[in-house]
């Protein structure tokens, strides 16, 4: 069984593992955590966990509380340096919080730090799949957060969102459930009074984009509906449903999936797990540029050959994740490189036959082998 609805994100069935991420704005208020309203979530966790559902939770508001202990202005994200500060204050307090109140249900938290590369290097994802699977399997809780005290600006996810998108995939999870301060996805602004809520959404279009503001309502997290939006992207690709719910309610599992009121974004197909990895990789190491002839090819599902690549940018190895790109600058597909980028630049536009003599040894038969690459 697959999932069709938000009820179904509740249902061991179609929904045998579930991530769960709760934003800053609900576990941190102005007087710190929102203790009673965290008690509440916790027991419907474990209600899922009673269902039979393995639970993963992604928790944010390791910044928000450590910058209410340290006494920061901003909530803690005047400066990168402060965000990190607050984090290592917040995430210590947020850490004991989950384990006591899943305690209380019999239930083991088990704590993991991400960082971006944790996810986007192909051997330590695999590593991260492997303690996932081996807490979920002994019966633990994984509560995850991003190691912000450690990831710097460049190498940050910067939002739990497309973590808990990430963590989906890697953990093998069938549904996403992110609880926020918004109902879902709405055609407008929110604001405007015709707004209205979008139940169902199949497919992250340029429309949908088109109709998420930005910015959180909070302004506590720095998730907002764009990444939200980029989140629900990952998910799609790889076979995830992925729904977004308000957490501003008492019970807010059952308020959204047992009332059905949120946004619920469709999977769209299932790459296998190494494309679906592929796919939502968020850093590349470069580009590879190709002309209509080559667009049109890859869409028809073949390998990408040198004699159709136009430009080749940034500096990448053998074995890299690249992005490739049509001359417009849209990104038709992820795929692992065969050669460096200098040795694309010597054979970029050649054909085959020029490229033993080019590179002064036997050349591949593609620069990205259609096994390794994920139409976008
Ligand atoms: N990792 C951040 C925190 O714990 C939250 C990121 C977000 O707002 O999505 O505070």
């Amino acid at each position: 069984m697959t999932i069709a609805r938000l009820s179904d994100l509740a249902d061991k069935s179609a929904c045998r593992r579930l991530v769960v991420k709760v934003g800053s704005s609900l576990l941190v208020g102005r007087d710190g955590v929102r203790r009673g309203w965290l008690e509440g979530l916790v027991a419907e966790l474990a209600a899922a966990r009673a269902r039979g559902q393995d639970v993963i939770v992604v928790s944010s508001g390791a910044i928000a509380l450590g910058a209410a202990r340290l006494g920061l202005d901003k909530g803690g994200r005047a400066s990168l340096a402060d965000a990190q500060a607050a984090a290592a204050v917040g995430q210590i307090a947020l850490s004991g919080l989950w384990a006591e109140l899943l305690a209380a249900h019999g239930l083991t938290a088990a704590q993991l730090l991400l960082t971006l590369e944790d996810l986007e290097e192909r051997r330590r994802y695999l590593n991260a799949t492997a303690t996932l699977t081996r807490l979920l399997d002994a019966g633990a809780v994984p509560v995850i957060n991003e190691n912000d005290s450690v990831a710097t600006q460049e190498i940050r996810f910067g939002d739990n969102d497309r973590l808990a998108a990430r963590v989906a995939q890697a953990a093998q999870a069938q549904g996403v459930l992110l609880l926020s301060d918004v109902d879902g996805l709405y055609d407008r602004n929110p604001a405007d009074p015709g707004a209205q809520l979008l139940d169902e959404v199949r497919g992250v279009t340029a429309e949908i984009h088109a109709m998420a503001s930005g910015g959180s309502s909070s302004g506590m997290g720095s998730g907002g509906m764009t990444s939200k939006l980029q989140a629900a992207e990952i998910a799609e690709r790889a076979g995830i449903a992925l729904a977004i719910a308000s957490g501003l309610h008492d019970a807010p599992i059952a308020r959204a999936l047992g009332e059905g009121i949120g946004t619920l974004f469709l999977p769209l197909r299932k790459d296998g797990a190494r494309k679906a990895w592929l796919g939502g990789r968020l850093h590349l190491k470069g580009a590879l540029v190709v002309d209509a002839g080559a667009a049109r090819a890859l869409g028809k599902g073949s390998s990408l050959l040198a004699a159709g690549i136009a430009s080749v940018e940034g500096e990448f190895r053998r074995g890299d994740a690249v992005a490739v790109r049509d001359a417009e600058g849209q990104v038709l597909a992820h795929g692992l490189s065969e050669y460096d980028a200098a040795e694309c630049r010597t054979i970029m536009g050649r054909q085959s036959g020029d490229h033993a003599a080019l590179l002064g040894y036997a050349p591949r038969p593609a620069v990205v082998h259609r096994d390794q690459m994920v139409l976008l």
